[in-house]
Formats: structure tokens, C-alpha cells, sequence
């Protein structure tokens, strides 16, 4: 199938499965997550309607960015404060904000470039020390220490990644966690802090994830394949 069949398809999935949970399909994002895979690729999904895209590494937005058509870029892995300088002015949003001393130089690299940033933070609710991001204990600490030292941030929501885990009942439990988590800050309103975005679900699970209440998939092989690392 081509990329262009395979995003016709995964729409169609997820707008079932946002129709299943009472929510228009159109209230759920698809993210085209682009690592790997080359310029030509990624404008053939853009071609085909794709509007944002996700990368986990810096290096390979930097590479790609000139030779991708306009879309919203979106850094969804692990970032090292000495990198933020480069993405600052290319990325949409940044759904991997797990420390203060990372918001703090994303909203000194934005004031530097006169921007606000919207950022998410990534919940690690099954505490998997695998893993990036921080507890929900933490998530309310963190978020209010940026609202009262950075200018220059907007936090618009929570990104999670699901642990590995055999029993779909228990990726559910998971992201319901996280939902909870979104629900108590979304009702809170101010300029730097304006919950829209709850980033959850990948290829594997993201009917699980809009069964729970994402609005915003991060889908890569289900639309491109199967990566290579090796190139
Ligand atoms: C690679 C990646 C995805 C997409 O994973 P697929 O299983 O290929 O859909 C989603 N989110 C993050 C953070 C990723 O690194």
C-alpha cells in the first residue's frame, strides 16, 4: 500500500474510533511521525493531506527541514538542553518537557527569537525508569514552577508514551491515568497555561488511546512501514 492509502486508512480508524467515544473525528490530530525516513516521503504524506509531522531527534530536523514542504513540525523525543537552540525556530511544539532546567532554556531560546513556545510535558504515569518524562506526582510541581518562571512558554497539555504490556486492558489503565491527569489541569485558564492537546497513542495502540481520550496520534509505521536504522 502506498503512504498516501495508509493515511486514508488510519484516518478512517481513527475517526471510528473517536465517533465510538462520542468525539468528531476531526477533534483528533494525526501526526505523521517522520523519523527515519527522507524528504521525498514526507512530502508524499503532506501531499496527501498530512499537516504535522513528529521527529524524535534534532539532528535529523535540522537535516530534513529545508527540503520539506510547510507543515508543523513537532520534536516528540528526548531533548538535550544544549540542542534546544536549533529546533527552537523550526518546531510547532515541543511534546517532551520533563525538567525544569529543559523549560527554562526552550523559554530563553524563545524569548531570544521574540516566540512564544507551546510546550507539552511527558508523564511517565507507570514510572518505568526506562523511560523519559516524570510522575504524575511530579507533573503538578513542574508545571507550576514554569508558570511562575517562564515567559515565554505555553504549556498546552500532556504527551505520554504507553508501556509495552500484552493485555490492551492495561495500556487502557494507563492512558486513562494520564486523561485524569489533563482533565484537572484543562480547567485551569491562563495565558501560560491552556490545556488542548493530550499527545497519546502510536501505531500499536492509538484506538486504545482515543478510547481514552486522546486528541492528538503519533503514528509512524502504520503510514511509512517499518523503519531502517541502519541508513
Ligand atoms: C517513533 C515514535 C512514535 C511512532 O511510533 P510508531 O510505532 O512507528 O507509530 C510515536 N511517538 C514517539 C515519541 C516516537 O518516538
Amino acid at each position: 500500500m502506498s503512504i498516501k492509502e495508509n493515511i486514508i486508512k488510519v484516518t478512517e480508524i481513527k475517526n471510528q474510533a473517536a465517533e465510538r467515544a462520542g468525539r468528531s473525528g476531526d477533534d483528533v490530530l494525526l501526526c505523521a511521525v517522520t523519523k527515519t525516513h527522507g524528504g521525498d516521503m514526507i512530502n508524499e504524506a503532506i501531499d496527501a493531506g498530512i499537516t504535522d509531522i513528529g521527529e524524535n531527534k534534532v539532528q535529523e530536523i535540522m537535516d530534513k527541514f529545508d527540503s520539506v514542504k510547510p507543515v508543523r513540525w513537532h520534536m516528540i523525543g528526548h531533548l538535550q538542553t544544549n540542542k534546544v537552540k536549533y529546533i527552537i525556530d523550526k518546531v510547532s511544539m515541543i511534546h517532551s518537557v520533563d525538567s525544569m532546567r529543559l523549560a527554562e532554556e526552550i523559554d530563553r531560546r524563545a524569548g531570544q527569537h521574540g516566540i512564544t513556545m507551546d510546550i507539552l510535558i511527558q508523564v511517565n504515569s507507570a514510572n518505568e525508569e526506562s523511560k523519559f518524562g516524570i510522575t504524575t506526582e511530579e507533573t503538578e510541581s513542574l508545571l507550576m514552577e514554569i508558570l511562575e518562571k517562564c515567559e515565554n512558554i505555553r504549556v498546552r497539555g500532556l504527551m505520554c508514551i504507553a508501556p509495552k504490556a500484552d493485555d490492551p486492558n492495561d495500556i487502557a489503565k494507563y492512558f486513562r491515568e494520564v486523561k485524569e491527569l489533563y482533565d484537572r489541569f484543562a480547567e485551569i485558564k491562563d495565558d501560560k497555561l491552556d490545556f488542548k492537546y493530550l499527545s497519546m497513542g502510536m501505531s500499536h495502540d492509538f484506538e486504545v488511546a482515543i478510547a481514552e481520550g486522546s486528541n492528538f496520534i503519533r503514528v509512524g509505521t502504520a503510514i511509512f512501514g517499518a523503519r531502517n536504522y541502519n541508513i
